[in-house]
């Protein structure tokens, strides 16, 4: 599908439906770009329309999406063949390179039955053009300047209000970090990561997991057999911080000067190639999900391990020079967050090999839910834009993460700081030098029609209720601004799981 959900196709009030109707005049401009005439082109975008309703009405929403039990589905090759005959699936995988697979995991099988259904109704040609346009659309920010700006004209500027293109430098960066992202991230490791900030930041992931253990021992609502079970995951989680221990070999990847659109595939050519041929091997746990550069960080609920690229071990998250507490309200709340994905809604599900499988005892399961519940509750509440609402449900798993994440950094803080002298820094404690290095990471200028598309597509709150919903359930920010029952950044009562 060209549009960021399924939601876009079938949604009927008349903001959704004046964005299908631009997303059809963009269709049609960049078929005719490629040389279409104009009145065969908008019928194209009609059968493109229509091939992607067909789609979106087969996809799980992303709420479902989020649950691990209803995105699997372990099929054998055949019982994916039978969902979906218009389709060969086994000359597909064989054509792929893909070694002999008897089964697989089909995620979704009524999508499935949504292309076998939308494929049948349509006709050879509305399929090519279907093609076609996935084709021109993958590839627009590598086409002559016409495509590239109308490519800009509907996926950034009508869909996120963003008023001029990215320096053209920026988008090479982002295109090399695509296709060649590991060779880029060790010159970008040379240039930004010495190894004693790869030391320090490990030293914080230890001390942080520490007070995970201290916190699960002391959770009043988790019986001891769970708590067991817990403490058995939080041990086995690895830690992977700022770039793999191996790098990526792509000297195999030719690179033609002059030849952008055929660097291209063959960098993800090689990609394709390189994923395929782990089929039927053990699996790679070094291996990294992120480039180096990237500014983000993952908790991976198949591998149980958490991984910050070097690109985020940077000010503003991370600062070298800068005080524990400084360090804590940024870096260090984004360690306890993916620390705690592993034991949020949807990590919670997987034991400590990464299986999906449940270890809580009943009892346990439905607290953590009474619990979640209240996370759901308070962050429906906020309004990015007026009258659009964020997804409590959506965002729910994040949202946990943050809030769980801010506790454990702030706990270690104190732990680290205990018998100390604690003078003030620029005039503030080191408590509320924590609390402001998190306001700081999510500080913001989001566009309204950036928000729009963020609230139905991102399973992260915003960062004004990133930073306010973690706050106001906080006793000790409250504590370290003297804040009092009543006023807006005091919840009563608070949320909390971990
Ligand atoms: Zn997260």
């Amino acid at each position: 599908m060209g549009l960021p959900d399924r939601d876009y196709y079938l949604k009927d009030d008349p903001k959704s439906v004046e964005l299908r109707n631009q997303y059809l005049a963009h269709v049609q401009k960049m078929l005719e770009l490629s040389g279409e005439p104009a009145a065969k082109a908008s019928a194209d975008a009609q059968a493109v329309m229509r091939f992607e309703t067909g789609l979106a009405k087969g996809s799980l929403d992303r709420v479902s999406r989020r649950d691990p039990d209803q995105i699997y589905h372990k099929l054998t090759v055949h019982q994916l063949y039978s969902l979906d005959p218009a389709i060969d699936w086994p000359k597909y995988l064989e054509g792929m390179g893909a070694p002999p697979i008897t089964d697989l995991n089909v995620s979704v099988p009524n999508f499935f039955r949504a292309i076998e259904s939308t494929i049948v109704q349509s006709s050879l040609d509305d399929i090519k053009t279907y093609l076609r346009w996935h084709l021109l659309h993958a590839e627009s920010s590598l086409l002559p300047k016409a495509f590239v700006d109308e490519d800009f004209h509907f996926y950034r500027e009508i869909l996120t209000g963003a008023k001029e293109i990215q320096p053209r430098w920026k988008r090479c960066v982002a295109a090399t970090d695509n296709d060649l992202g590991f060779a880029l991230g060790q010159k970008y490791v040379e240039q930004t990561f010495p190894p004693d900030a790869k030391a320090r930041t490990l030293k914080m992931v230890q001390d942080i997991e520490k007070m995970l253990g201290q916190d699960i021992q002391s959770l009043s609502w988790m019986t001891p057999a769970t708590k067991q079970e817990a403490m058995v995951k939080l041990r086995a989680v690895a830690n992977k911080i700022g770039y793999p221990d191996k790098w990526r070999d792509y000297s195999t990847v030719k690179i033609v000067r002059g030849d952008a659109i055929g660097n291209d595939e063959r960098a993800t050519e090689f990609e394709v190639h390189r994923d395929v041929n782990k089929i039927g091997k053990p699996v790679d746990r070094t291996e990294w999900g992120m480039t180096p550069p990237t500014v983000n960080a993952y908790y991976n609920a198949t591998e149980n391990n958490i991984n910050f690229p070097a690109g985020i071990l940077q000010p503003p998250f991370f600062d070298n020079k800068m005080d524990a507490a400084v360090n804590h309200g940024g870096i260090g709340s984004v360690v306890g967050h993916e620390l705690t994905h592993g034991f949020d809604d949807q990590g919670r599900k997987f034991d400590p090999d990464g299986n999906l499988k449940d270890w809580w005892t009943p009892e346990d399961a439905q607290e953590f839910e009474k619990r979640a519940q209240c996370f759901i509750d308070e962050y429906s509440a906020f309004t990015p834009i007026d009258g659009v609402h964020l997804n409590g449900k959506l965002t729910l798993g994040e949202n946990t993460a943050d809030n769980g994440g801010v506790r454990l950094s702030f706990m270690a803080l104190m732990d680290s700081l205990k018998d100390k002298p604690q003078p003030k820094i620029d005039g503030y404690t080191p408590e509320q030098r924590f609390f402001l290095a998190w306001g700081q990471i999510w500080c913001q200028n989001v566009r309204p029609e950036m928000s729009r598309m963020l609230v139905q597509v991102d399973p992260h709150s915003p960062g004004r209720a990133r930073v306010d919903g973690v706050l106001q359930n906080m006793p000790e920010f409250r504590q370290a601004f003297a804040c009092q029952v009543g006023q807006p950044m005091v919840r009563e009562p608070a949320c909390r799981v971990w």
